[in-house]
């Protein structure tokens, strides 16, 4: 893209990882960026929820901290807000229960969304503001800025940019919360979750073993569906999901009879992918970054806003 300078307006649509990373790194090149969100609150898939006294991360259930550019963000806007997830996981696939070995697992004190709004720092974000079609935006379409850059999952991105989808399969994942009264029920107290790749569980964590979350006296368990089941079950109303998974739940964490208080269920239609995407070229003036083109990850998200922006100027 010619002529970018430090007088360059860039709308973001987007504040989850990569749309904060990405203003982030241009406003530090001098350019003046302002992020336009649809939801209510910044994080994206990063996402937690205030819930019946408790936090829960229903999104990205923990991050890694493997690059020295991300470490230097999260350090310097979380400090020590973000902490280590001590407790294993553990396999349940195919016989009794093994370690999954993984590098450290981070979590955020007061909810995973909360890293994104501490990287946001003082930038320009406007919650509440969906973005209908991206071409407005820009100056040649009636707008104020030079750039726009989509990190909305690529489907929406396409659907903003008014292009066909390139060929990019985004699985979804259905998430189920479940509070049951009494602490470190059942086998809670041994692992932090469990993953299984050949059934419909195929991630469940005990929401716990991140200190301060949940209200005392109570266990809170946390179910992402693996990709079969979460397809077939799609288009349900997510408030039946917590009676659908209840009892794989209870079976595998072995929780007692009568504990159970209240359940929330969660839809994510576009919540990974399993390649990553070849970007197609794109209009003038239009520009995406995204978990979709690394891969569906905290950490990659982030890479990917921030690197966009770096090789921008
Ligand atoms: C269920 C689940 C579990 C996961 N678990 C983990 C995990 O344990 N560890 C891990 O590292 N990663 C995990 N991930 C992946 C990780 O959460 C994502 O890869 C990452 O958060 C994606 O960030 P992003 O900025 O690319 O996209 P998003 O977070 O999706 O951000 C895009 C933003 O764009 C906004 N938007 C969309 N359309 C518009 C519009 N028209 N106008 C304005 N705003 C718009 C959305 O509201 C959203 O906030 C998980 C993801 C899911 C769904």
């Amino acid at each position: 893209m010619e002529g970018r300078s430090g007088n360059q307006r860039v709308a973001v649509i987007g504040a989850g990882l990569a749309g904060i990373a990405a203003a982030r790194e241009l406003v530090k090149r001098g350019m003046t960026v302002t992020v336009f969100e649809k939801s209510r609150g910044m994080g994206g898939r990063c996402a937690s929820k205030r819930w019946e006294g408790h936090v829960i991360d229903h999104g990205a259930q923990y991050f890694t901290i493997r690059d020295e550019r991300f470490r230097a963000a999260v350090l310097g806007a979380s400090g020590d807000r973000v902490q280590e997830l001590a407790a294993p996981v553990r396999s349940r696939t195919g016989g009794p229960a093994s370690l999954v070995s993984e590098p450290t697992r981070w979590f955020h004190r007061e909810g995973n969304s909360r890293l994104v709004r501490d990287l946001a720092g003082d930038l320009d974000v406007r919650l509440e503001t969906a973005v209908a079609e991206a071409r407005t935006l820009l100056r040649a379409g009636g707008g104020e800025f030079d750039h726009v850059l989509s990190t909305a999952p690529w489907p929406q991105t396409a659907r903003l940019f008014g292009i066909e989808p390139a060929d990019l399969d985004l699985v979804p994942c259905l998430a189920v919360a479940l509070a049951y009264r009494g602490e470190w029920l059942g086998g809670t107290s041994a692992a932090y979750a469990f993953r299984e790749a050949d059934g419909p569980l195929a991630w469940t964590a005990c929401e716990n073993h991140k200190p301060g979350r949940i209200a005392p006296g109570f266990t809170v368990l946390l179910a992402h569906l693996s990709e079969p089941f979460s397809r077939a079950h799609l288009e349900e109303p997510a408030e039946d999901y917590p009676a659908l998974v209840r009892p794989m739940v209870e079976e595998a964490w072995q929780l007692p009879d009568g504990a159970f208080v209240a359940g929330f269920g969660h839809r994510w239609r576009y919540a990974r992918v399993e390649q990553p995407l070849r970007l197609p070229d794109l209009p003038p003036g239009l520009h995406f970054a995204g978990d979709a083109i690394r891969a569906s990850r905290v950490e990659d998200a982030w890479l990917a806003g921030h690197e966009f922006a770096s090789n921008f100027s």
